[in-house]
C-alpha cells in the first residue's frame, strides 16, 4: 500500500466543476484586481471566524506583516512569539524592522507556554504572536489576560487552524487581530499563493485595505505604505468553492487522528494532545518518536511519506545567526525539533490507510500488531 504524506485531490474532486466554473466567470467578468470575488470570500471568510472584518492578502507572511504594520510595531519595537514555529512568524517581525523576542513552548501542547511570556516584556514590546500549531489552539485565556494587564495587543497566526476551536470560539476571533495563510496545502488552501487577515477592529482593517494596495484609500493618493498584497481575484474564486468544505474536511481529519491515537495506545509513540475545550483541526498529525532517522527511511520503503515541521528552530536558523540567540536557549523547542514526526494527514484519508501507517510503525518498534 502506498500512503503519500499528503493527498488533497480526494476531498475536492468533487467541486471541480465548479471551481472551474468559478475561474471561467473571472476571466469573463475581468475584474481581475480586487474583482468581486475577492469581496465575496472577504464577507464569507469573516463569517466563518466570527469576526467583523476581513481582508484579501496574497500571503500568510503578507498577512502578519501589514498586520503588525497596522498594530504600530515600529522599528525596534519588540515583538514575542514562539520559538518553535515556521519562520514566517518571525520573519514577519523583521522585515517590518521589528526585534523578534522567542518564547519556549509547552511540551505536551507544542504551543507557546503562557507562564514564560511576562518575564519576556519589555518597554518595547507591543504584540504577542501565538501560533496555533499544527491546528491545535494555544492557550488563549492566559494570553489575552496578559497582554490586557501590560496593553499589548495580540495577532493570532493561524495558518495552520483554519476553523478550530478554542472554548467555543473560532480562532481567529479571539485576538485583536488574525492572519491565515491559504497556500495550497493548508487546511483551506487556494490554487496558488494566498493570505487573509480577520479583525474586529475597522480602523486597522482599513489600514490594511489600503496598504495592500499601493497605500492608497483614494486613487493615486498614497497616504500609508505602498505596498502590493492584493489577494488575486481567481485565487478568490477558487476559495470561494472550498470554503465551505473546511469543517467536513476537519471532521475527516479529526476521525484519522482519533483511529492513529488509538493505534498508538501502549507503545512509546508519543500522541498529539487533544483537550475537550479544544476543536483541534490535525493540519499535521504529529507524534514524537525514538531513532526518527530510522523510522522514517522504514516507512518510507514501506510506501509511508512523512515530513518534519520543522528540524530546524527559528533562533538555529542561518537568518537569525546574528540575531543573538544561542543553542540551548529553547530547550523544549530544540528537544522537539529532534523527535517529532508528522505522519500522513489529509482529508478523505481512509481507515485501511491509517492502520497500515500504525503497523509500520509498530512493526518497526517491534510491538505486536493485535488483531
Ligand atoms: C504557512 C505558514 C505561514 C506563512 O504562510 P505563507 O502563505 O506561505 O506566506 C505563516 N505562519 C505559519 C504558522 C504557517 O504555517
Amino acid at each position: 500500500m502506498q500512503v503519500p504524506f499528503v493527498d488533497l485531490k480526494k476531498h475536492y474532486l468533487p467541486v471541480q466543476d465548479k471551481i472551474n466554473e468559478a475561474v471561467l466567470g473571472v476571466v469573463e467578468r475581468g475584474d481581475f484586481i480586487l474583482g468581486q470575488s475577492v469581496a465575496q470570500f472577504e464577507h464569507s471568510f469573516a463569517e466563518f471566524c466570527g469576526a467583523k472584518h476581513a481582508v484579501g492578502l496574497d500571503s500568510g507572511l503578507s498577512a502578519l506583516k501589514l498586520a503588525l504594520r497596522a498594530m504600530g510595531v515600529e522599528p525596534g519595537d519588540e515583538v514575542i512569539l514562539p520559538a518553535d514555529t515556521f519562520i514566517a512568524t518571525a520573519a514577519a517581525v523583521s522585515f517590518i524592522g521589528g526585534k523578534p523576542v522567542l518564547v519556549d513552548v509547552d511540551e505536551k501542547t507544542y504551543n507557546m507556554d503562557p507562564a514564560l511570556i511576562e518575564a519576556a516584556i519589555t518597554e518595547r514590546t507591543k504584540v504577542i504572536i501565538p501560533v496555533h500549531l499544527y491546528g491545535y489552539p494555544a492557550d488563549m485565556d492566559p494570553i489575552m489576560e496578559i497582554a490586557n494587564k501590560h496593553d499589548l495587543k495580540v495577532l493570532e497566526d493561524a495558518s495552520q487552524a483554519h476553523g478550530a476551536y478554542y472554548r467555543h470560539r473560532r480562532v481567529g476571533s479571539i485576538g485583536h487581530v488574525a492572519a491565515f495563510s491559504l497556500y495550497p496545502a493548508k487546511n483551506l488552501g487556494a490554487y496558488g499563493d494566498a493570505g487573509i487577515l480577520v479583525t474586529n477592529d475597522e480602523d486597522i482593517a482599513n489600514q490594511v485595505r489600503a496598504m495592500r494596495n499601493c497605500g492608497q484609500h483614494q486613487k493615486y493618493i498614497h497616504e500609508l505604505a505602498p505596498y502590493n498584497h492584493r489577494m488575486d481575484t481567481m485565487q478568490a474564486a477558487v476559495l470561494n468553492i472550498k470554503l465551505p468544505l473546511v469543517d467536513d474536511g476537519s471532521a475527516s481529519r479529526r476521525e484519522a487522528a482519533a483511529l492513529y491515537t488509538q493505534g498508538f495506545e501502549g507503545t512509546e509513540v508519543i500522541t498529539p494532545v487533544d483537550e475537550s475545550h479544544c476543536r483541534h483541526v490535525y493540519h499535521l498529525y504529529v507524534v514524537r518518536v525514538n531513532s526518527r532517522p530510522e523510522l522514517q527511511k522504514f516507512l518510507k520503503e514501506k510506501g509511508i511519506g512523512t515530513g518534519i515541521h520543522y528540524p530546524v528552530p527559528v533562533h538555529l536558523q542561518p537568518f537569525y545567526a546574528d540575531a543573538g540567540f544561542s543553542k540551548g536557549q529553547f530547550p523544549v523547542t530544540e528537544k522537539l525539533a529532534d523527535e517529532i514526526l508528522s505522519l500522513p494527514m489529509f482529508p478523505g484519508m481512509t481507515e485501511e490507510q491509517v492502520s497500515y501507517v500504525v503497523e509500520q510503525v509498530k512493526a518497526f518498534y517491534g510491538v505486536p500488531v493485535s488483531a
